[in-house]
Formats: structure tokens, C-alpha cells, sequence
């Protein structure tokens, strides 16, 4: 996972509150490698922020590749040596990576580690490796090589050098359990905005749906190219334009197509997924953006009450049946 500050300009979604009068009350805070945003409406106090925050961090501290003795850490650490104890919330997370692995055909693969690293996109060290570079890191990232075993909730990277990267669901697991925490302390209405992983709930006052703002890719962070209208869901984008650089006019984003170890090339600029588990729409989204639109929407097909909107090169938009989108930026087009 990227953890650098930069990442805080590059969050996919935006929340809007134009129904709403005024934000009653929000808090947010740097973590994740993303501005985190939290408002509970209806309604939250000090001690239920607190509450999740120090969640969404004890989260960072257990899976961030950058914290040396996280537990991502210390199973990539022991990579090709020793299976590594995990916490079980760190487990669940692996496993349901490995799950989406699976699934994707290997297009979603948490082992990507060692290609995020190669080419260090967001990193002062971002730059673009050699052919060979790649051709040496890329056997190392294979899921089936990741063992895991949930009767002692261990973990086992195969082969040495191997690593784990949960940048692409991580963000998602937090917002669940940051939703969790304010469903469960009686919040009856709240937003929670993990760097582009949201959740809504509740209904609002003048029982209006929610607006979801959708980044405009070629704009500032903020500007909106469309709104989702959605109620009781997790919104989640992954695009080539939150975290990327740019060489001989040739943009390298930090989406990864594990069967080649470059970023993903094909015609979308970004994926969102809608759906009801955050963990689920964030792994979706990632897996859906390297697998394209065709084979993308096969993958949706086997998760029914998950929508999606397809933002393509060409400023074309096609949404899945039942998404309420609307267009903000006239130079963008729905193709449905
Ligand atoms: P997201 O923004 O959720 O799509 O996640 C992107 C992040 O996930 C990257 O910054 C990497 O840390 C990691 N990543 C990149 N490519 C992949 C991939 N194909 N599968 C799983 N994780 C990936
Ligand atoms: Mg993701």
C-alpha cells in the first residue's frame, strides 16, 4: 500500500452535501495514505469519533506495507521462510483477498507487491523499470503461492522476495468497520469517505437520496464530471488518475495488470462499483479496472446486487441496469 501524502489529493469520489443545509458534523484525519473523512449526522459525539478513528488506524498499523512490524510486514519478512500468526480481522482480509484473487482469474492479486515496489509510483523513487526488471519480479506475484491456514490464522508467502500488497482492499475493510462502529453506537446517519471508499447510510431528512460525486478525471480534485444518487450503499472507484506519473507522454498509473507487471492499458479512466460491503466493491473495483470492460462485466455478472459505472477514454460512460447517474460535465456522454 502507497502511504504517501500525495495520495491525499487523489481520492476518487467526492461527497456532496448540496441537499443538506450544512455538514452538522465531520472530522477527518490523515491515514490509510488518504484523507479520511468521517461525518456522523443524526448523530455522533466525540467518543464515537475517536472510536473510529483509532479503528481506521490500529487497521493501518496491522496492514500497511510501510509500517515495519505491521502484520503485512512481518509475513512479507518471512516470505519463502516461516508462516506468520496474524491477527484475525488481518486474516479475514487476506483471505477474502485471496478470494477476489481467485475469482478475477489472478487480474485482482494481492501478491502484487513486488511489481507496486518495483516501479514505486507516488514514490520519490517512481520511475519506469526495465524490461528485464520485470520479467525477474513478475514470478513472484502469483496468489497460489500465498497459503494460508484458518485454523491457526497463519499466513505463507511461498517464496522469498514475494509480498503482499492490500492497497486495493484495505481502504474498503476500514469504511465497513468504520460503519460498523458508528451503526452500532446508534448513529442513525453517516457518511464515512476513505480516500474515495464510501459509505452512506441512513435516511436523510427531507428523505432525498445521497449524492455521490464522481471525479472528473481531467479536472482538480473536487470537480465532478456526474452525481450517483444511491441510499444505503458503499461507493468505490479505482482510476488511473489517483496515483500516477507521466514519461515521454506515456501515463504509468499505479494499477497493475499482474499478467505483465505494467499498469493496466485499456480504454477505461476509471471503475465504480456500488454495492454493500466496501471490502467487496474495493477488491471489485481494482479487479474489474485491470480485467477491462468485457471481461470486467462477466466478473460483475456473479455479483448481483453490485452496479457499476465505466468512465472510458473516449469521455463515454456506460452504467449497469438500475444505477441513478447523472451527468454534470456536458463534454462526458452515457453510451447505455
Ligand atoms: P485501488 O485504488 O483500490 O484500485 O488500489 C490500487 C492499489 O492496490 C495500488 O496502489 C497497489 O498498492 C495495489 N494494486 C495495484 N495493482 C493491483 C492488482 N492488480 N491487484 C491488487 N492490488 C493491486
Ligand atoms: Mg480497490
Amino acid at each position: 500500500m502507497d502511504y504517501k501524502k500525495s495520495a491525499a489529493l487523489s481520492a476518487a469520489i467526492i461527497l456532496l452535501f448540496f441537499s443538506c443545509n450544512h455538514i452538522t458534523s465531520s472530522q477527518y484525519e490523515f491515514a490509510l495514505g488518504t484523507v479520511c473523512s468521517v461525518s456522523l449526522f443524526e448523530y455522533g459525539n466525540n467518543t464515537i469519533y475517536n472510536n473510529i478513528f483509532f479503528k481506521i488506524r490500529e487497521i493501518e498499523n496491522q496492514m500497511s506495507v510501510h509500517i515495519p512490524f505491521s502484520d503485512i510486514s512481518r509475513i512479507n519478512a518471512a516470505a519463502g521462510i516461516e508462516p506468520v500468526t496474524v491477527n484475525e480481522d488481518v486474516f479475514k482480509v487476506i483471505e477474502r483477498a485471496k478470494y477476489f484473487a481467485e475469482v478475477s482469474g489472478g487480474a485482482f492479486d494481492p501478491t502484487v507487491g513486488p511489481i507496486v515496489s518495483l516501479w514505486g509510483i507516488g514514490s520519490e523513487n517512481q520511475r519506469v523499470p526495465s524490461q528485464k526488471e520485470i520479467e525477474e519480479t513478475l514470478p513472484l506475484v502469483n496468489w497460489r503461492y500465498l497459503e494460508l491456514d484458518a485454523e491457526t490464522n497463519s499466513v505463507f508467502l511461498k517464496y522469498p522476495n514475494m509480498a503482499l500488497d492490500l492497497g486495493a482492499i484495505a481502504k474498503g475493510y476500514a469504511a465497513d468497520e468504520a460503519s460498523n462502529i458508528a451503526k452500532s453506537a446508534g448513529v442513525k446517519r453517516a457518511s464515512i469517505d476513505l480516500g474515495g471508499n464510501v459509505i452512506i447510510y441512513g435516511i436523510k431528512k427531507d428523505k432525498s437520496p445521497w449524492r455521490v460525486g464522481i471525479q472528473n478525471p481531467g479536472k482538480d480534485r473536487g470537480i465532478i464530471l456526474g452525481i450517483i444518487n444511491v441510499q444505503d450503499k458503499t461507493v468505490v472507484t479505482s482510476g488511473i488518475y489517483e496515483r500516477y506519473f507521466t514519461e515521454n507522454e506515456i501515463h504509468y498509473h499505479h494499477i497493475f495488470d499482474p499478467s505483465n507487471g505494467y499498469p493496466a492499458q485499456n480504454s477505461l479512466i476509471s471503475v465504480t462499483v456500488i454495492t454493500d460491503i466496501s471490502m467487496d466493491a474495493d477488491a471489485l473495483s481494482t479487479a474489474i479496472f485491470v480485467l477491462g470492460f468485457e471481461k470486467g462485466s462477466e466478473l460483475l455478472k456473479d455479483f448481483p446486487q453490485a452496479q457499476a459505472v465505466f468512465i472510458f477514454k473516449d469521455n463515454s460512460i456506460i452504467t449497469t441496469p438500475g444505477v441513478n447517474f447523472t451527468i454534470t460535465d456536458k463534454t462526458y456522454f452515457l453510451k447505455n
